[in-house]
């Protein structure tokens, strides 16, 4: 049914509803979902309020209101009580207005919205509450229990706001109840113990209880993750081909030779392990699609350099993909140094190779001369072709787009094998979901002799004493990087840049030599510069977050980073991973601003307690969500969650690709007609429609 016929939409409004939630038909506006309830059936009082998340409606009166400050800065604050304690209101510039007149002081208000905690004041208030007079409201709820809508700011422009909408729903609910089609079989149902779609419907939209609701969005949650993992678990089972070229049994002199006469230390366990498990991949006779997690410093370019001698006693060629030619450089230099002396040759091609030495690579590429090939993202848009190129590695690949990734696929007769490596360690939840079809290897093991870095967290006004720290550990031979979140000043933003940084330490630290490498830099400076830190000639490296990433001085042992409070956890985490590399105590020295905004103080909290790199990656993802997460975006879900969350709904998942991969196993590609259902289901879920401006609060 086209949703232009329900009662309240009409098509300038269906118009709006394609536009800008993609919303078509009456099944599609049933699944745009409440992004929260609020529960009319209790008052808060204002001493229960203890955090951002729960949206809360309080009864009282106003105490008093003032206006402070003019044109953009004005704002309206307004003193409201329940009885016992008092909060405030505030509202900004415009909205002031219409807000002002309406106010009295001996109404009874109720008042609803999500509270903020105040870093000025330190206490909660509210910005742009709703607010009514007692009684107005309650009665056209559904036992107390309000769904709450997204609207972006152009739905709300043309009234089409969250009230709008719960009209909209409940207009169209009864037109259609009785013939919505399920979307699951009755025996996953009956196992899974799932609501059926429609009272799932009815109940998420009009919930009859808090309990029904909840059946009703785990059933959703349910479904919505199902699909998920039947779409991208087929797309799997579809891919796997087999092919002799894919077959590379032989363990031979180069590896053995390797193994026995050049490995400058014992492999850990970890080590061990994940490179049988590669192993195994690459002898199965059919792609290998694998991701390598492991933190910060666990030794993964040893194992990529341990599979690619496997490859090469099986006469396939090796590439190695580096986000940053910093990387890259580095990559080349370790391994070449590693395998010198054992016959295996090693190139280097990057945004710098020039023409000339271009053209000697590809010759030596074609001929099979060169067995490992490193680069960065040059390597895969410039047209080298393979004699046999059987494995690629990327590291730290969430700096590689898919798109990217798939013009490997035109180097070579068949897709090489695949290996991903990266050190953002990925929430489990997420990589089912985002790398659902990629089999996961893990190092979860440090070298040994490792001491944990020690991380602490000092205010600006600490700068002082950081100082003195600075130069002990200079004097005891340590280096120490700087990092800042801005190249150069910016007066808009209240933060610290690298160039002022770079005069600081200049003339702080007048007996040291001082290095600076940012993203604006030339290549060969930048590289310059990162060398002679690597030698021990500077002693403080000034820089942005461009050595983020893999950036190897073991040397270094203190990782100071300014203004802390704009990078995310795993941004942090990574660069507290370019220090704790050699066998000296470490530390990482967060600085923020004295005042910090909840979610900051967190993150600060988090990182000064733990350097498991998954813990810290599970955290970011309940802190920001997924759809923030490095790498997603590229990545990408196949389809939108609309009700299920990565972050908190895990258990759920589990069940539903238990259930995905129960109906493939009979059935891997969905040919079979009783499996019809799925596959109709599988069309019908479009792609996400982006969307950006939503409004917080509709
Ligand atoms: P990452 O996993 O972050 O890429 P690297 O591969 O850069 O880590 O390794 C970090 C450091 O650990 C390097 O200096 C490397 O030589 C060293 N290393 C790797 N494996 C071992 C091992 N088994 N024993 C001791 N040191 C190792
Ligand atoms: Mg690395």
């Amino acid at each position: 049914m086209d949703i232009t016929y329900v009662p309240g939409v009409g098509s300038k409004r269906a118009e709006m509803l394609k536009r800008e939630l993609g919303v078509q038909t009456a099944m599609d506006m049933l699944y745009i979902f409440p992004y929260k309830y609020i529960d009319r059936s209790r008052f808060y009082l204002i001493r229960e309020i203890d955090d951002e998340d729960t949206f809360v409606q309080i009864k009282g009166h106003i105490l008093g209101m003032e206006t402070i400050g003019v044109g953009k800065k004005e704002r309206l604050s307004v003193h409201f009580t329940d009885g016992y304690n008092t909060i405030e209101l505030l509202w900004f510039s415009a909205a002031i207005k219409y807000v002002k007149p309406k106010l009295k002081t001996e109404t009874t208000y109720v008042i609803f919205g999500r509270p903020t905690f105040s870093k000025y004041t330190h206490q909660y208030e509210f910005i742009h509450p709703d607010l009514e007079q007692e009684g107005v409201h309650n009665q056209e709820t559904y036992l107390g229990l309000e769904p709450y809508y997204n609207t972006s700011e152009k739905m709300k422009n043309s009234m089409l706001n969250t009230k709008a909408i719960r009209k909209i729903m409940s207009n169209l609910m009864p037109m259609v109840k009785q013939g919505i089609p399920e979307t699951l079989s009755s025996d996953l149902l009956r196992r899974y113990g799932l609501m059926n779609l429609t009272d799932s419907l009815q109940n998420v939209h009009f919930p009859a209880s808090n309990q029904l609701k909840e059946q009703a969005r785990s059933r959703l949650k349910f479904e919505e993750l199902f699909y998920i993992q039947l779409h991208i678990l087929r797309t799997a089972n579809r891919k796997i081909q087999y092919s002799e070229l894919y077959k590379m049994p032989r363990v031979g002199h180069y590896f053995n030779d390797f193994y026995y006469h050049h490995l400058p230390f014992s492999l850990t366990k970890a080590q061990q392990r994940v490179i049988k498990e590669i192993r195994a991949d690459m002898m199965s006779g059919q792609q290998m699609n694998r991701l390598l997690q492991g933190d910060v410093g666990s030794g993964k370019t040893l194992v990529a350099l341990m599979v690619a001698l496997l490859a090469a006693d099986n006469y396939a060629q090796t590439c190695i993909m580096a986000p940053t030619e910093i990387l890259a450089n580095q990559h080349f230099e370790t391994i070449s140094k590693m395998v010198a002396g054992t016959g295996i040759n090693v190139a280097l091609l990057t945004g710098s190779t020039t023409k000339k030495q271009r053209t000697i690579l590809h010759e030596r590429l074609m001929s099979g001369d060169i067995h490992i090939l490193i680069g960065t993202h040059a390597l895969i848009e410039d047209n080298v072709q393979f004699q046999h190129l059987g494995l690629a590695i990327i590291d730290e690949q969430h700096r590689f787009g898919v798109k990217q990734r798939s013009k490997l696929w035109e180097k070579a007769e068949l897709p090489p094998h695949i290996l991903v490596m990266t050190a953002t360690p990925i929430p489990r939840t997420l990589a089912m979901t985002v790398y659902g079809d990629l089999q996961v290897s893990v190092i979860d093991e440090m070298p040994p002799g490792r001491k944990p870095i020690m991380t602490v967290h000092y205010t600006i006004q600490q700068h002082g004493r950081l100082n003195t720290f600075i130069d002990q550990q200079i004097q005891l031979g340590r280096q120490v990087y700087v990092v800042y979140p801005l190249i150069t000043e910016n007066k808009k933003l209240e933060l610290l840049d690298l160039e002022n940084g770079y005069q600081y330490f200049c003339n702080n630290f007048p007996q040291y030599r001082i290095c600076m490498v940012h993203g604006q830099m030339r290549p060969q400076d930048k590289d310059a510069q990162m060398q002679m830190f690597a030698r021990g000639e500077c002693q403080i490296m000034v820089a942005t977050t461009v050595i983020e990433v893999g950036v190897n001085v073991p040397n270094a042992s203190v990782m100071i980073v300014e203004n802390a409070e704009r990078f995310g956890l795993s941004q942090l985490h990574q660069l507290r991973g370019r220090v704790g590399r050699g066998a000296d105590q470490s530390y990482c020295i967060l600085m923020t601003n004295q005042e910090l905004s909840k979610d900051t103080s967190k993150r600060m909290k988090i990182m000064t307690e733990t350097n498991d790199g998954f813990r810290i990656a599970e955290a970011d993802l309940q802190l920001r969500g997924p759809g923030d997460l490095e790498g997603t975006q590229q990545s990408g879900l196949p389809f939108e969650l609309r009700i299920a969350s990565l972050a908190s709904d895990g258990e759920i998942l589990n069940l539903a690709r238990q259930a995905a991969k129960e109906i493939l196993a009979n059935d891997p590609t969905l040919e079979n007609p009783q499996n019809i259902m799925y596959i109709n289901q599988l069309k019908r879920l479009r792609p996400r429609v982006e969307r950006t401006d939503w409004g917080e609060i509709s």
